[in-house]
């Protein structure tokens, strides 16, 4: 299927609902994600920003409508959603690292025991994305010993080890010092540069201005609007975007 970049699409949701319980939480969300695009999910607490792309990797499942991944429909189908999160990486505000396993033994942990990579093979790749991230220098050492900044590039090392096709990203500098912030925006733009296909949920509009192909705004379940980023942050059309905008801008 062709999106409006013209570009094969990754990612497809079709009519996607999600419920819990009663509550409501994605209305007949429709996505297109073209590979190699970057997309920024912005909206207010609670809109239903880390449900939908939780949905992509089926760490939530949706009740109704299609979502689609490099061309695997997501269902109950257990090998299904192995594959998709084998190509789907995620990264999360509170970073998720094991606090047991040195910064190594967290990046070599799936493609050892997941992937069956051979061990010397596995620690190669885990320190040239260590490196990447600028902090081969801190391999040894334990999650507890690092700055949330560097904590969060392990994690996005971490996630890379295992070559996805996609990146996720929920947030992944609101729990960090403002003085941290920078250095995981800078990778995640290098990151944006290899051409990786990425969606982030994130209310950095610095970032969204310099990385994003389309800025998503969600309100209570839905898709409000969407657009390329000047024209997002310049000329919004929906009253809640500028509502929102007027808030944080
Ligand atoms: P956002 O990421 O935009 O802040 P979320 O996707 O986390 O929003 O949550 C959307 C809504 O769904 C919120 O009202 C939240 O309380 C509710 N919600 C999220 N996860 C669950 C859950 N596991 N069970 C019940 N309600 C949930
Ligand atoms: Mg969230």
């Amino acid at each position: 299927m062709a999106s409006a970049a013209g570009a094969e699409t990754i990612i497809g949701m079709d009519g996607v609902n999600k419920w819990f319980g009663q509550f409501h939480v994605l209305k007949d969300i429709n996505l297109h994600v073209a590979r190699g695009e970057r997309i920024v999910i912005c909206g207010p607490s609670g809109s239903g920003k880390s449900t939908m792309i939780r949905c992509i990797n089926r760490l939530e499942e949706h009740q109704k409508g299609s979502i689609v991944v490099n061309g695997v429909e997501l269902s109950n189908d257990v090998k299904a959603v192995e594959n998709i999160r084998r190509e789907v990486g995620m990264v999360f505000q509170h970073f998720n690292l094991f606090p047991h396993l040195t910064v190594l033994e967290n990046l070599t942990l799936a493609p050892l025991w997941v992937h069956k990579v051979p061990r010397r093979q596995a620690e190669a790749t885990a320190m040239s994305y260590l490196e990447r991230v600028r902090i081969p220098d801190q391999a040894k050492k334990y999650p507890g010993q690092l700055s949330g900044g560097q904590q969060q590039r392990v994690a996005i090392a971490r996630s890379l080890c295992t070559n996805p096709k996609v990146m996720l990203f929920d947030e992944p500098t609101s729990a960090l010092d403002p003085e941290m912030i920078k250095e995981v925006l800078d990778v995640m733009i290098e990151l944006a540069e290899t051409g990786m296909t990425m969606l982030c949920v994130t209310h950095e509009m610095g970032f969204a201005r310099t990385v994003a192909d389309r800025v998503i705004f969600m309100d209570q379940g839905e898709i409000v609007e969407e657009n390329v980023p000047e024209e997002f942050f310049l000329n919004p059309q929906n009253e809640r975007t500028r509502a929102f905008l007027g808030q944080i801008l």
